[in-house]
């Protein structure tokens, strides 16, 4: 089932979710895949049809700043993010109250927290009357969904439907705080850049799982961050630096197989010979970040068995897109 944002179809679908069934809903970043928050069988189903491992928590979408209290022991900091950045692409990670079930935390005693700006995402949790649970639409370990049609490609038969929100403005998912300790931690970059928090919290660090791989023995804050993520099928590879660089590097090292190139906009002839697809003009991080997810996907269709993808390692928004694409190519980063 399609629906689109009229208030009659966004009716339609508040009900099933308040009946404990599964919904994806647009928000400004992703789309998510949404249950009932405080029902535990519907949030079992987020983990069954996503095949997402069960030690990695969800994410708990409310539609105004006094759920942070319902929800969660908030502290100064929290509302003062909120104050700033709420609605809008933060989650924030605070101890959880009692009413949300262990599993959406993934047994762990705090909880993340996000007050989306998407109106639809709003009017869904509004006409629900429910906390909506919501991991982003995709299966577990590929790039997420930021069309209603990437959702239908892989939860058609295991969701009641999805609400039609057009394209999500971000692309990418939201930057997640954790508040939990000392000072706070950002665990996952996104449109909301570490400096823009800093302006209102200046003792904000950035956990090194962000731009780096940990060795497999050290414990990570976040526990999505171990898992692997937002892969395409073929084998991938990130090259950092010019096109002329990259196009060189490739020719040196493709021998013969279907290989495709991922560049930025207007620099498509130096791979002359190569699928090429573009995600973006280089520098523009934002733009990149609006098609990093649907490019991926564009290749997955390809059958394609090796992908090259011009990265830069950027600040600001350009931290999340090169987050991403660390992990889509398995931390495989040469600069060249
Ligand atoms: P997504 O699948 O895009 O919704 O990812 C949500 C992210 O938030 C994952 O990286 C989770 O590991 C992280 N997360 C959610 N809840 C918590 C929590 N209580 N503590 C730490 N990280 C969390
Ligand atoms: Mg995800």
């Amino acid at each position: 089932m399609i629906w689109n944002d009229s208030e009659a179809d966004l009716r339609l679908a508040a009900e099933q979710l308040r009946q404990g069934k599964l919904v994806a809903i647009p928000t400004e970043t992703v789309y998510g895949l949404g249950a009932n928050a405080l029902d535990e069988k519907a949030v079992a189903s987020i983990f069954r049809a996503k095949g997402r491992p069960t030690d990695n928590p969800l994410i708990v979408h409310i539609a105004d700043v006094n759920d942070l209290k319902t929800y969660a022991e908030p502290n100064e900091w929290a509302y003062l993010l909120a104050e700033r950045f709420w609605p809008g692409p933060l989650t924030m990670i605070l101890p959880k109250k009692d009413v949300i079930p262990n599993i959406v935390s993934a047994g762990l005693d705090s909880v993340a927290l996000r007050f989306p700006a998407h109106p639809v995402a709003q009017a869904l949790i509004r006409y629900s009357g429910c906390p909506i649970a919501a991991p982003s639409a995709n299966i577990s370990g590929k790039p997420s969904g930021t069309t209603a049609e990437h959702v239908l490609h892989d939860f058609k038969d295991s969701i009641s439907g999805v609400v039609d929100g057009g394209r999500c403005a971000c692309g990418l998912e939201s930057t997640v705080v954790s508040l939990l300790g000392d000072h706070p931690v950002l665990l996952r970059p996104g449109f909301i850049t570490p400096e823009q928090i800093r302006e209102v919290i200046p003792s904000l660090t950035v956990a090194r799982a962000v731009e780096e791989e940990l060795p497999k023995d050290e414990t990570v804050l976040s526990p999505g961050l171990a898992h692997k993520h937002y892969a395409p099928n073929a084998e991938t590879v990130g090259l950092i630096g010019d096109a002329k660089s990259v196009s060189e590097y490739i020719r040196q090292h493709s021998d013969g197989e279907s290989c495709a190139v991922m560049c930025f906009d207007g620099e498509e002839g130096y791979f002359a010979g190569d699928t090429v697809l573009s995600y973006g003009r280089r520098g523009n991080s934002a733009e990149q970040g609006e098609r990093l997810f649907s490019t991926l996907r564009q290749l997955d269709e390809m059958n394609i068995s090796r992908i090259y993808i011009n990265a830069e390692y950027g600040e600001g928004v350009g931290l999340a897109v090169y987050n991403r694409l660390l992990r889509s190519c398995g931390f495989r980063m040469i600069r060249v």
